[in-house]
């Protein structure tokens, strides 16, 4: 049976900067999701601290708020086959010395937190994460 999904991608600033734009977007479509809305946006430090707030209790939340807010970034809405969980795979490991081979965090990332996407970890949370950038 199939299950078509939606799922959010983030182009972090650190790849936007490195005009990684357009080789991540070819490697999502490569790998069978399309991609249904896309839109650059500069999120303030307390847009980036709510879309982060499951993370509020880590010691890293801080940085991680003052970095996804430090420049530009790529919002995607993905949609594919079991995209939330093809997209985890596409995309690799949190840190990319431990992500798998052609994944792009393993291509593109600089360390774990320069790891240059983000992607849902549930459908849930996709329709959530999906909501904040394209609600309206
Ligand atoms: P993922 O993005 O793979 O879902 P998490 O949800 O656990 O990972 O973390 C959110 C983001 O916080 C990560 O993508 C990474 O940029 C940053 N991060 C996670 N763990 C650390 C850490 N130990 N040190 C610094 N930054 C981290
Ligand atoms: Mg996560």
């Amino acid at each position: 049976m199939s299950n078509t999904e939606r799922t959010l991608s983030i182009i972090k600033p650190d790849a936007l900067e490195r005009n990684l734009e357009e080789e991540i977007k070819t490697l999502l479509i490569k790998n069978n999701l399309k991609i249904k809305d896309s839109k650059k946006i500069h999120l303030s430090k307390d847009e980036a601290a709510e879309f982060y707030k499951v993370h509020q209790s880590k010691p890293f939340y801080n940085d991680l708020c003052a970095y996804l807010s430090s420049g530009p970034i790529i919002a995607m809405i993905l949609e594919g086959e079991n995209a939330v969980s093809l997209y985890r795979r596409i995309m690799g490991a949190t840190d990319p010395k431990k992500a798998e081979a052609n994944t792009i965090r393993k291509i593109y990332g600089i360390s774990i937190d320069k790891n240059s996407v983000h992607g849902s970890d549930s459908f849930d949370n996709a329709k959530k994460e999906i909501d904040f950038f394209f609600k309206n």
